[in-house]
């Protein structure tokens, strides 16, 4: 009897852990997601458009995707997978505008959310004192922008593009000209509804949740999807005045690029960037640049030089016109750029906040658009900017034809530390930001020469002890993410225990793994 009751248990165990190990079959996915009772809808079939993004490099089929119609799909769908537990190998990734570079929205075999299909109650605008927009986490800015203009108001940090999604940014930093006073879109923002890796639908924000919220805040979509967001507006301007001046020193360029971001009266936007070896560049920046005075602008070449052009904004509205010009005057005359290359050009607020959607519109008519972006976003601390600028311009890059290359400052104190996202340790750092295109039909131009710069730049930090942070970061290994996130990794991995502890969320990230 003994012999046998101990045989019994045996099987017992061997059913018990045969039953927990084992995977769930494509077949197993549709029928058990198909069982939930949704507003929205799973669809099974014809999936490849989750499977692409703005990179154009990597194709991860998922075997369903969601389109939700309300916070409780999301929640119900993952509790489910949560629930699976161990048997299943499903992960789940929010998917915003897919403007990632390589995957990072994407859910290899896994379940996809497209946030865009959920609006919840649309978005709604608060006046008063502190004015802010409730809005769904799969909203586009652009139409952020133009529902809160309706108001006079808009947000006050932006993202140079704006068909991206509140939660996409969100999940990064959202950085653009106005960060270097307001700080990124995540310096912006009072409250979030969340769904975590376990399914609860939470709230939080600085005061209730908050080891939620700010870990949500540039947390790469690990600890929860962002279904609401409540962010911060201001008073919207009718107008901007568009500036644009070239140095061919790199001192002195970036030297009067921190003099704007320290300064109380500047410009309302400061950016920069970088013009390597190239010829009658006018032509290209008036893509989305009309300069008053085109033509003392197309005298202007660049022979063939590394330039550096500073570019600048100020708001105003139409009855501020002299006062305006009267500031922007005064700050032009501190500057030391070469003078015959002050390119002006006045334009209303939604156009210039909206001007890379021009040259969008133009690169797509011409099959430009859907190709491969092998871009590389990086963020260097001031003290090295000189020493990646000797080692990268001119030198790892003989030009810069493959796409723009951004150059500009940043002020740490505008960042949050609390927040997910990581930044260099100094106080003033640089985005700088290698935009490239990849066509196939250029030869020069080919994904694996680009990939190959982007790998050589990054050797170069790494030998130059350069301090650099990737934004928008890509890495495959896990000791690759210890270094990025250096001493914060400790708590980005106990907020990822407490908030997905199977590792369920956002799989494209190549941080953490599912365990099954
Ligand atoms: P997706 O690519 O769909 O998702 C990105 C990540 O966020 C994924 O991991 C996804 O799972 C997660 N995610 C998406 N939605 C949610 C959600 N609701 N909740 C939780 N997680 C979510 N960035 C800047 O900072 N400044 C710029 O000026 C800028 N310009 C850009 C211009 C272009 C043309 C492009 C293609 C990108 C630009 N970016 C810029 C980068 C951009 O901010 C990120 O790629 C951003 O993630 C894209 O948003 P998305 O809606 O397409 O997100």
């Amino acid at each position: 009897f003994r012999t046998n009751t101990i045989r019994f248990f045996k099987l017992l165990m061997i059913l018990f852990t045969s039953r927990i190990t084992m995977h769930t079959s494509d077949s197993d996915v549709s029928s058990s997601l198909s069982t939930l009772s949704l507003e929205g809808q799973f669809s099974f079939h014809d999936m490849s458009h989750a499977a692409k993004d703005f990179g154009n490099r990597f194709q991860l089929l998922p075997s369903a995707v969601l389109q939700p119609k309300s916070v409780s799909d999301i929640s119900t769908t993952i509790k489910h997978v949560y629930q699976m537990g161990a048997r299943s190998q499903l992960t789940v990734a929010a998917q915003g505008h897919r403007h990632s570079l390589q995957g990072q929205a994407q859910a290899p075999g896994g379940v996809v959310i497209q946030m865009e299909s959920f609006k919840g109650p649309g978005i709604q605008v608060q006046q008063g004192k502190l004015p802010y927009v409730d809005v769904a986490g799969g909203e586009l800015w652009i139409n952020l922008l133009k529902e809160t203009l309706k108001y006079g108001l808009a947000p006050k940090s932006w993202t140079d593009y704006l068909h991206l999604t509140v939660g996409g940014t969100l999940s990064n930093a959202g950085i653009s000209g106005q960060a270097f006073r307001h700080g990124p879109q995540i310096s912006n923002v009072y409250q979030l509804e969340i769904v975590t890796g376990k399914g609860e639908v939470m709230t939080c924000s600085p005061a209730e949740n908050a080891d939620l919220f700010y870990g949500v805040l540039g947390g790469l979509g690990q600890f929860g999807i962002i279904t609401r967001a409540r962010i911060a507006l201001e008073p919207a301007p009718k107008m901007v005045k568009w500036v644009r001046v070239l140095y061919s020193n790199f001192t002195t360029f970036t030297q009067d690029q921190e003099m704007l971001i320290a300064a109380e009266n500047t410009f309302d936007y400061i950016e920069g960037f970088v013009v390597i070896n190239r010829t009658g560049i006018l032509n290209n920046w008036r893509s989305s640049f009309s300069p008053q005075d085109p033509v003392q602008a197309s005298h202007f070449t660049s022979d063939g030089k590394t330039l550096f052009c500073l570019e600048m904004t100020m708001n105003f509205n139409p009855d501020e016109t002299e006062i305006m010009n009267k500031e922007i005057y005064m700050l032009l005359s501190k500057l030391r750029y070469i003078p015959s290359t002050l390119f002006q050009s006045e334009v209303t607020y939604v156009e210039f906040l909206d001007r890379v959607h021009v040259s969008e519109l133009k690169l797509r008519a011409k099959g430009l658009w859907e190709v491969p972006h092998p871009w590389l976003n990086l963020l260097i601390p001031r003290s090295k900017i000189h020493n990646f600028a000797d080692g990268v311009f001119g030198n790892i890059l003989r030009d810069s034809s493959n796409g723009p290359i951004l150059l500009y400052p940043l002020n740490k104190s505008k960042w949050d530390n609390r927040t997910s996202v990581v930044i260099p340790d100094e106080e003033v750092f640089y985005l700088v930001a290698f935009l490239s295109s990849a066509p196939s039909s250029a030869n020069h131009d080919t994904l694996e020469s680009a990939l190959k710069l982007n790998a050589d730049i990054l050797d170069f930090c790494k030998q130059a002890d350069i301090g650099m942070k990737q934004y928008l970061p890509y890495y495959t290994k896990e000791e690759d993410w210890r270094t990025h996130f250096g001493s914060r990794w400790k708590v980005f991995a106990q907020r990822k225990l407490d908030y997905d502890p199977l590792a369920i969320l956002a799989p494209g990230q190549r941080i953490f793994r599912k365990t099954t």
